[in-house]
């Protein structure tokens, strides 16, 4: 019997809600919907216009209540601004996450390498690897075949 899976590598779960999340540590993509442009500002760059748009937010969580419970994090708009998506979730939406148990950020990044990066150094100050963990995700690309299962 093959082994071989014609139709590539498994779709990553994709969750449109935060209702059936996986509590345990893992990465996530982020797919975020941005009405509206906004200017972002990183500590000693130059500010970045970000067009309105769909943008990918690779991240990680690793403490208590896992995936779940930083992305619900990020699908509230009432919240302090503390890291640089932040901005983006409280000023645009979040309209759906691929997640990946036992994941990694980076790895996500480099899955996506595809895509455009607006901002240089958003969301990857602790990250020596990515130029970003933010990507564009402009009108009409296509995604890696593992993120078939999104919109
Ligand atoms: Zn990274």
């Amino acid at each position: 019997m093959s082994c071989i899976d014609e139709d590539g590598p498994a779709p990553l779960a994709f969750h449109r809600d935060g209702l059936s999340l996986p509590a345990v540590a893992g990465a996530y993509v982020l797919l975020l919907d941005m009405a509206r442009g906004l200017s972002v500002v990183l500590p000693g760059r130059a500010p970045v216009r970000l067009p309105s748009g769909r943008y990918l937010y690779c991240g990680s969580a690793r403490g208590p209540g896992g995936i779940a419970a930083r992305v619900r994090r990020h699908m509230r708009r009432d919240k302090p601004v503390r890291w640089h998506v932040d901005r983006l979730t409280t000023q645009g939406s979040v309209a759906g996450v691929w997640v990946v148990p036992d994941g990694d950020e980076c790895a996500l990044v480099r899955a996506l390498s595809g895509l455009p990066v607006p901002v240089p150094g958003f969301g990857s100050s602790d990250c020596r690897d990515c130029d970003s963990h933010l990507l564009a995700w402009p009108a009409g690309q296509a995604l890696p075949a593992a993120f078939r299962a999104g919109p």
